[in-house]
């Protein structure tokens, strides 16, 4: 049997940050530090910092008082950031930068008077996040149907803003319908879809070319995770979304020679080499990578946690 694996597959700069932020978190407070929210949708990475004595919740009102807290990386609305205020909690914010650029940019197309559409899935925490951070008119759409039914006239000024984890191909077909309904349109284009969400699908499309089956190691409330495994099904190569190696499923594999893997951008890349150790407990296997591109981005950390003197905030 042959593995080919995606590259980039697995951790983005974004989750790396996240999760970096929890773990010193731990070490420099010592004392149970308090997660609002999966700090990434992945059991494995939520499990890992439970066992460190991270604590998590959906709720700020489930955090003692006085009680470090931390936003995860989808990030958080105004409501939820004004109750940590009130209750006086010291937080640290683990929102993904390239969240809080869309959060930035959609609150300058408000301030300019624009109706601002939000291009996401209804009811993802990073969705619920910007529509909380963006006073104003803001309208949710997910599919090119949805634009028809928007209730804007033709000739107001309009702009719209994307969640960081959509498919690149589902996005540019509704800002397309976007732009033949408004005469005054104006957008970041695909930018907002994110460098390591765009890479993966580079990547996943490249590699369901040269496979039989493909698996996407990844959560199934991980929103890149799903477009990975979308965009591998569109390819016509049979796909599946797999947590882990235990949710491998021996009639897949019936005829398939050449098996592609890859992970989504919260999946650690030890669930990849479970999945390949998983493989090679049935036959020999072959393990190699598609050269891909390389990714060097990284995120500066909050101060209160590279500054040995300075406290949460
Ligand atoms: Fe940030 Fe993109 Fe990673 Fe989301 S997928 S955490 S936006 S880098």
């Amino acid at each position: 049997m042959r593995i080919i694996l995606a590259q980039p597959r697995g951790f983005c700069a974004g989750v790396v940050r996240a999760v970096d932020i929890v773990e010193r978190a731990l070490e420099k407070y010592r004392t149970p530090v308090y997660v609002r929210h999966e700090i990434v949708h992945n059991r494995r990475v939520v499990e890992t910092l439970e066992a460190k004595g991270a604590r998590f919740v959906e709720d700020l009102e489930e955090v003692p008082p006085g009680a470090v807290t931390i936003f995860s990386a989808h990030g958080v609305s105004r409501t939820v950031e004004a109750e940590a205020v009130a209750r006086g909690l010291p937080v640290l914010d683990a929102t993904c930068p390239l969240v809080s650029k869309v959060h930035t940019e959609g609150r300058r197309y408000v301030a300019q008077g624009r109706a601002l559409i939000l291009i996401g899935h209804a009811g993802h925490p990073e969705v619920e996040g910007t529509l909380g951070q963006i006073p104003g008119e803001v309208h949710l759409v997910a599919s090119v149907a949805a634009v028809a039914a928007l209730p804007i006239p033709p000739d107001r000024p309009v702009a719209f803003v994307t969640q960081t984890t959509l498919s690149v191909d589902d996005t540019r077909g509704i800002i397309e319908a976007l732009k033949a309904r408004f005469t005054d349109l104006v957008g970041p284009d695909t930018r907002d879809i994110c460098y390591a969400t765009q890479n993966r699908q580079t990547a996943v499309r490249e590699l369901a070319q040269r496979v039989d089956l493909l698996l996407v190691v990844g959560a199934a409330n991980s929103s890149n995770s799903n477009r990975l495994r979308e965009i591998g099904s569109e390819q016509g190569v049979p796909c599946y979304l797999i947590p882990d190696a235990a949710a491998l499923r021996p009639d897949w594999l019936r005829g398939a020679e050449t098996i592609g893997i890859t992970a989504g951008a919260s999946a650690p890349e030890s669930l990849v080499q479970e999945v390949i150790a998983a493989l090679g407990r049935l036959g020999p296997v072959e393990v190699s990578a598609l050269p891909g591109i390389v990714e060097d981005v990284s995120f500066k950390l909050p101060a209160a946690l590279v500054e040995p003197e300075a406290s949460a905030a």
